[in-house]
């Protein structure tokens, strides 16, 4: 490969472009590969996936290359990493903030669920599968291989069963709030355990009248709902609202208001009933699939934010976040500032808040962090 891409792994970014190799192996078969730079000098072993524009991600500068063995004690070492986790559902690998490219394995209970996200990886299969079953012995392992990330790599979509059984449904215990995981068909692997920690923290700041934007199965509401005196869950899809009051009666809880509705408009009907809440969380869908997307998402941030501003009470509180990689936290405070001010609110910034530590970000590879989140507190 290319200096300048030698240079991006020295600097500790495991990905290589297209551009950057200088010859491709023959033949292109995807897998492990042994790379050197351009004057023949080993630099370590990659995944390798002839149709991606990303063709190498760096698993190591070993010269031997992984076996079933690594794959086991890299697997090891994550499993250490998540020492202390509250929750019976946790994240075991995130891809490159493990140091295992294009790997995720989470785990929701006795279950397994798994995507490989690389054709690179995929050709390693049977290695890193064993791995799983060695260390984590699941009762039942899950493909979600239904991302579209996959089709970059010229890999098939679809949801498989490796082996063992995984039921529609997983019960979960999150900081003693009970919900149920859908691996096969629930957004992610089954549920969206990077909010776990913030969820956590709006459960502790909970009280009076509380408002949950889309909420989808109802995470953070009934963390809030422990709290509140009411709370009002919203979300467009019917479904996921339906698993929501499902969510709430498991926990005995009977003081969550489920609405379907568009959350924009919805906002806009509390604003001109001027109605007001102690606490509200905005946990909006990546609004930046892409990067040319960014300026329309600001404006959609922006407009929910604001909107929100004005209905928080004296004192209230608003946790705001942010799932688009492409929106990176100054931006996403930036714009949050720029809403305050619109809003005519004075708030201050009490906490800046990410994803949970299950799901580490490494500081030389941006893509490991996506999730970002405000705590603010309303002064006036
Ligand atoms: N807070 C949740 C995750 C939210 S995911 C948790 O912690 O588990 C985003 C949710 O927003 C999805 O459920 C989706 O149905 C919903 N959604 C997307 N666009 C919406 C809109 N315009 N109005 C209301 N809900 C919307």
């Amino acid at each position: 490969m290319t200096d300048r891409g030698a240079r991006r792994w020295a600097r500790g970014h495991p990905w290589i472009y297209r551009t950057d190799v200088s010859r491709e192996p023959r033949p292109p078969t995807a897998g492990i590969v042994a790379v050197v730079n351009v004057r023949d000098r080993f630099l370590g072993h990659a995944l390798y996936s002839p149709r991606s524009e990303i063709r190498l991600r760096l698993l190591t500068n070993s010269r031997d290359a992984p076996d079933q063995m690594w794959w086991t004690a890299r697997l090891r070492e994550a499993l250490a990493r998540r020492d202390g986790i509250d929750a019976t559902a946790c994240r075991i690998v995130h891809a490159e903030g493990d140091g295992l490219p294009s790997l995720i394995v989470d785990r929701y209970g006795t279950v397994v669920v798994a995507q490989l996200l690389s054709a690179g990886l995929e050709a390693v299969r049977g290695d890193v599968l064993d791995a799983i079953r060695d260390v984590l012995a699941p009762s039942g392992l899950l493909l979600r291989h239904d991302a579209r990330v996959r089709e970059h790599e010229g890999l098939p979509q679809g949801v498989e069963l490796a082996f063992g059984n995984v039921p529609e449904a997983v019960d979960v215990t999150e900081h003693g709030v009970h919900y149920r995981a859908a691996p096969w068909t629930g957004q992610k692997t089954g549920a969206f355990l990077d909010q776990r920690e913030n969820r956590r923290l709006a459960g502790s700041r909970a009280r009076g009248r509380v408002l949950d934007l889309f909420t989808y199965q109802g995470a953070f509401a009934l963390h809030l709902a422990r709290g509140a005196e009411r709370v009002v869950a919203v979300d467009q899809s019917g479904d996921a609202l339906r698993r929501g009051r499902e969510h709430a009666a498991l926990n005995r809880l009977s003081n969550v208001e489920w609405i379907e509705a568009n959350a924009f408009d919805y906002l806009r009907s509390l604003e001109r009933g001027h109605e007001r809440f102690d606490v509200i969380v905005l946990d909006p869908p990546a609004f930046a699939k892409t990067k040319d997307r960014v300026p329309r998402a600001l404006a959609g941030y922006k407009e929910i934010n604001l909107r929100a501003m004005k209905l928080l009470s004296p004192g209230g509180i608003l946790l705001t976040f942010s799932c688009s990689f492409h929106v990176g936290r100054d931006r996403f405070l930036a714009m949050a500032s720029d809403a305050a001010g619109d809003a005519r609110r004075q708030l201050v910034l009490e906490q800046v808040l990410g994803q949970a530590g299950d799901h580490p970000e490494a500081l030389t590879i941006p893509e490991t962090s996506y999730l970002k989140g405000l705590l603010l507190r309303a002064m006036d």
